[in-house]
């Protein structure tokens, strides 16, 4: 989506230690009902025929007033969170996805949201009178309103971050892009882990890594990873969702490599348990002998497409139900 996009040294300042909390100071509104956080991940579902079925593993992007490619409006968004719910569908991460741990009781089906390219629409802030407030018109807004109305939909989402791109794109916005502060990046990021999202390294801009030697595949992945430590220092990074969809000319780049920084000397390694690609899906069940966590299919959310799916699934009875 990027045709061009700068490097620069986003994100090399290390945080001080940072403790997990269940509400980062400012970050909540205190007008509405406490968010019940609970980060623990269920244990691994047992198999049955209906494990067996398709999960919708959902790809958005931008979330917007009108309708366009890669963007989805606010209202169909919203419409979507309760239309998903309506049908029975609860959220699980990237991760819990790999491990088999859906944690929902019988006769819910999984969906997983994977959010690319850390747009200020997904996650906003909005400072008032010296607080910063979740903008509850962005996507992270709009899913914890919907928590706290229905605490059975958890914030469980995979957030598929560029670390240092243009036009905003930067752990959900920089340069007043959108109102948005560098200074709040970092927060951000530690906010979606504190609440129980999964963090994910979608490079550090961008790009299609299909036209690129080795090693510029490897300081793009690695890049990415280290400006999430730098965030969340000590977080593993367990999903990589590939640019474009494009594979490296050398696949087993994009599971695993390393980069040392030609200034610091240091190198940083990576190996992920889960690589998304961008189309194919819904996804087979992490249950089906076919399931390839190092390839996983996605649905990608614009227009009404996720109500054909999802109607699609119902009439078929081919997906994903917890026994
Ligand atoms: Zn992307």
């Amino acid at each position: 989506m990027f045709s061009s996009a700068a490097i620069f040294a986003a994100c090399s300042s290390k945080t001080p230690s940072d403790t997990p909390t269940a509400a980062v100071k400012g970050d909540t509104t205190p007008a509405l009902a406490p968010l019940v956080i609970d980060t623990t991940l269920g244990a691994v579902t047992p198999t049955s025929a209906a494990s067996m079925g398709k999960v919708p593993v959902l790809m958005v992007h931008v979330v917007s007033d009108h309708d366009a490619a890669w963007t989805v409006t606010k209202v169909r968004f919203q419409r979507t969170l309760e239309l998903l719910y309506a049908h029975d569908y609860r959220p699980i991460t990237v991760a819990q996805l790999i491990d088999k741990r859906i944690d929902m009781p019988s006769g819910k089906r999984p969906v997983v949201f994977t959010f690319d390219d850390a747009s200020p629409s997904q996650f906003g802030y909005i400072e008032r009178n010296g607080t910063l407030e979740v903008d509850p018109e962005s996507a992270v807004g709009m899913w914890l309103a919907f928590t706290r109305k229905h605490p059975d939909w958890k914030p469980r989402a995979t957030f598929c971050m560029l670390s240092g791109a243009e036009a905003g794109r930067s752990f959900f916005g920089n340069k007043n892009i959108d109102g948005q502060q560098d200074a709040w990046r970092f927060r951000k990021v530690r906010f979606l882990r504190d609440h129980g999202f999964e963090l994910c390294n979608h490079t550090l801009w961008h790009a299609n890594l299909s036209k690129y030697p080795d090693a510029f595949v490897q300081e793009q992945i690695a890049r990415g990873q280290l400006a999430i430590d730098s965030a969340v220092p000590g977080y593993r990074v367990r999903t990589f969702a590939l640019p474009l969809g494009k594979w490296p000319k050398n696949r087993a780049l994009a599971q695993k490599g390393e980069w040392r920084d030609p200034k610091s000397g240091v190198v940083t390694k990576y190996s992920y348990d889960a690589i998304l690609e961008v189309a194919g899906g819904p996804s087979v069940s992490p249950f089906d002998p076919t399931f390839n966590s190092h390839g996983i299919k996605r649905y990608t959310m614009f227009v009404d497409a996720v109500d054909t799916l999802v109607a699609r699934l119902d009439r078929s009875k081919n997906g994903y139900v917890v026994p």
